[in-house]
């Protein structure tokens, strides 16, 4: 990760550039700002930087040998400790029996919220945490030499959420540091983590991301239009996990009402030709996706339902933009009489979808049998 895919920050990457440049890299510092303001990417970068062979003044190389490890997060000089969670794999689980999920997930990308990670490894609402057993993994990871870096780093992310029994021997680290040893903690609830080690750490204040920062990171990275990019900025208020996951949102309910259109268009037609076609392309999307169109489905149906009984008065109706544009004209085909089916075919297709059916029969089925239900 180098300093410059980071879209924005700039004040704290120049104070970061300086320690390294006039030498006085304390050993242990804690990055913390809210949630979405790119601090765990603050500090990849960072230690890519230190361990640099060819850096410039302004950020590492991103090709030297370093560069390449600590792009795929395989220096033997990188350490990591996050929350991981107990059950799947082992009873006391420490972060190393989940480091090929993390780089993975880091590698896609470095903005993430703690749920984002707990759904990676599917945990569902289980309690996640750094546990008493990551203490002496700390300990013998760090009594290690140097294998290639004059550093050894090691990236704790969320020291709010470790155990007392590990930050206690972390303490221990960091008061007395083994040589040649970086300590980069990031935490998004500075109150949460143990006074003693906040204390014994240089604090970096990562303050959020500007509208304008956003904006240009969902632009370059999504194509998001411009005004689009500007609604979604506003709402985010400087937190990028929530603009890019506003982002997937409005996207895929895009891909929603483009597919239920086309069904509905072809239905009425009696176009099976289409039909077929519009059922393979929906399967071949993922699973995840098939229900969430499906879910997207429901609700305009009985949206539309709404407005066929003139329920607009009501404020009972939740439509607005592309939705309502289209709902518009197209309410009037859904009525009491054939709303009852058409919920049951889409609810079937839901059970049918879960339950590992073939995607390309079940939304064939689907299909005829709306065209039976639209008239
Ligand atoms: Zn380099």
């Amino acid at each position: 990760m180098t300093f410059s895919s980071i879209p924005g920050q700039s004040e704290i990457i120049g104070k970061l550039i300086r320690s390294v440049k006039e030498e006085r890299v304390s050993h242990a510092q804690l990055l913390t700002g809210p949630e979405g303001c790119g601090s765990l990417a603050l500090a990849l970068a960072y230690a890519q930087f230190v361990s640099c062979e060819k850096r410039s003044e302004t950020d590492s190389c991103g090709t030297c040998k370093s560069c390449v490890k600590y792009e795929k997060m395989i220096h033997p000089d990188l350490h990591f400790v996050f929350p991981v969670v107990k059950g799947k794999k082992v009873a006391e689980p420490v972060s190393d029996n989940y480091i090929a999920e993390w780089r993975e997930f880091v590698k896609k990308s470095p903005y993430f919220s703690i749920n984002d990670w707990f759904d990676s490894i599917e945990v569902g609402n289980a309690q996640g945490m750094i546990f008493a057993s990551e203490a002496s993994e700390i300990i013998k990871k760090l009594s290690l030499k140097t294998f290639e870096s004059d550093f050894k780093t090691m990236i704790i992310w969320l020291p709010e959420r470790m155990h007392h029994a590990t930050a206690n021997k972390l303490l221990k680290m960091i008061e007395e540091p083994p040589e040649k040893t970086l300590f980069l903690l990031v935490c998004e609830e500075y109150d949460k983590v143990i006074p003693t080690i906040l204390s014994r750490c240089q604090l970096i204040t990562v303050p959020s991301f500007s509208n304008e920062e956003i904006k240009g990171y969902l632009r370059s990275t999504f194509g998001t239009t411009e005004s689009k990019s500007s609604d979604i900025a506003r709402i985010a208020n400087g937190n990028i996990i929530r603009a890019i996951n506003l982002c997937k949102i409005d996207e895929s309910s895009a891909n929603n009402l483009d597919s239920f259109k086309k069904l509905m268009r072809f239905a009425w037609k009696r176009d099976i030709l289409s039909l077929i076609e519009w059922s393979e392309e929906l399967a071949s999307t993922g699973r995840e996706s098939q229900k969430n169109y499906i879910t997207f489905s429901l609700r305009l149906l009985r949206e539309n339902l709404m407005l066929t009984l003139q329920q607009l008065q009501n404020n009972i109706v939740f439509l607005a933009g592309e939705e309502a544009d289209f709902s518009e004209k197209f309410h009037p085909f859904i009525n009491k009489s054939n709303i009852y089916p058409l919920v049951n075919e889409f609810n079937q297709a839901y059970s049918h979808i879960e339950a590992n059916g073939n995607a390309k029969i079940v939304f064939l089925d689907l299909a005829l049998n709306v065209t039976k239900l639209i008239k």
